[in-house]
C-alpha cells in the first residue's frame, strides 16, 4: 500500500530541544528531509516565540523551504492569531490544533477547549482558499486527566467537521497509549465519521507505536506523522517522549511491503545532519518547561 509520511522534526522535534536552531540551519535540514523523498514536511509552528523560542522565524523558514522544495509544506497553529500570522506568511496548508483534554489545552494553548475552538473557527472562516487540517493532541491519553473517552474525542472531531475541516489527525502526545486502546478510539471515530480523512501522530514512549501503525493501516489509515531521529515532545505535556522516528517508520513500512517514495540512505544522512546541527546550536537561555 502507498503510505504517506509527514516529517515533523522541524516543528515537533525542535520545539522540545533546549537548542535554538537558526533559520538557515532549519532550511538546510528541511532540504535534506525533502531530498530523502519525504513529500510532506511540517516546517514550523506559528506560536508565541516568547513561550517557544525554538519556533521564532517560522515565516522565514517557510519562505526558505518554499524556494528549496516542491514538497507539501505545512505549519501548525493553536489559535486564531497564529492562523492569521501563518496565512500572512503565505502558508497554504495550516494545521489547527486543539487538545482533547481541557487541562492540556489550558497548559498548551493557554485556554480551554471551547474557547480555543471558537478562536480557530472565527479565523478559519476568513480564508476559504487555505487548506486547513486539524490535529487533536492528547487524543487518547492526557498527562493530567488520564484516558480520554472515545465519545469525547468524537465530539471534538465533529466540532472540526462543523468548521468545514475534513482532514483530522489524532495525536498520542504522550506516546504511552497501548495500541489496543488507541485503536479502540480510532475505530470509534472512524465508524461514526467514516467520510473524513484521518492521519495519526504518534509519540513512542512505550516503544509500541509501530504496532499502532500496523493496526491503523489495517483500518484504512494511510498517513502518519514522524520525526527524524525520534526527536519531539510537547513542552507543555510533562513526560511526553519523542515521536516515532521517521527512519524507523520508513524501514518498518518498507519491510512490510508498503511504498513511501522515501530513500532510506538519504534519510540516514538527514538524521546525521539533524544530530550534528542540534549539537552545535546554541542552548536556549532558559530551558523550556517540561
Ligand atoms: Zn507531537
Amino acid at each position: 500500500m502507498r503510505i504517506q509520511v509527514t516529517d515533523v522534526f522541524l516543528r515537533d522535534g525542535l520545539q522540545d530541544e533546549d537548542a535554538i536552531v537558526s533559520v538557515e540551519d532549519r532550511i538546510a535540514l528541511g532540504g535534506a528531509i525533502a531530498a530523502a523523498g519525504i513529500g510532506r514536511i511540517e516546517v514550523a509552528s506559528f506560536v508565541n516565540p516568547a513561550r517557544v523560542p525554538q519556533m521564532a522565524g517560522a515565516g522565514e523558514v517557510l519562505a526558505g523551504m518554499r524556494e528549496r522544495t516542491t514538497a507539501e509544506l505545512t505549519v501548525l497553529t493553536l489559535n486564531g492569531k497564529g492562523v492569521a500570522r501563518a496565512v500572512e506568511a503565505g502558508a497554504g496548508n495550516i494545521q489547527i490544533v486543539t487538545s482533547a483534554s481541557q487541562a492540556h489545552s489550558t497548559a498548551n494553548a493557554g485556554r480551554g477547549i471551547d474557547e480555543a475552538m471558537a478562536s480557530l473557527a472565527a479565523e478559519v472562516v476568513k480564508y476559504p482558499g487555505t487548506n486547513f487540517f486539524a490535529g487533536i493532541s492528547t487524543a487518547f491519553t492526557c498527562p493530567f486527566e488520564g484516558r480520554i473517552a472515545p465519545e469525547h474525542l468524537l465530539k471534538i472531531v465533529r466540532a472540526f467537521k462543523d468548521m468545514g475541516v475534513r482532514d483530522i489527525g489524532l495525536a498520542d502526545t504522550l506516546g504511552t497509549t497501548p495500541p489496543e486502546e488507541a485503536m479502540a478510539s480510532v475505530h470509534h471515530v472512524l465508524d461514526a465519521e467514516p467520510d473524513l480523512t484521518y492521519y495519526l501522530h504518534l509519540h513512542n514512549a512505550h516503544g509500541r507505536a509501530l504496532e499502532t501503525v500496523d493496526a491503523a493501516i489495517a483500518a484504512g489509515i494511510t498517513r502518519f506523522d514522524a520525526a527524524l531521529g525520534g526527536y519531539g515532545g510537547c513542552p507543555f505535556a510533562p513526560g511526553a517522549h519523542g515521536n516515532i522516528a521517521t527512519e524507523e517508520l520508513v524501514r518498518h513500512l518498507h519491510a512490510a511491503g508498503h511504498e513511501t517514495g522515501i530513500d532510506e540512505d538519504f534519510l540516514a544522512q538527514a538524521v546525521k545532519l539533524g544530530r550534528a546541527t542540534l549539537a552545535r546550536s546554541p542552548r536556549v537561555a532558559e530551558p523550556a518547561a517540561h
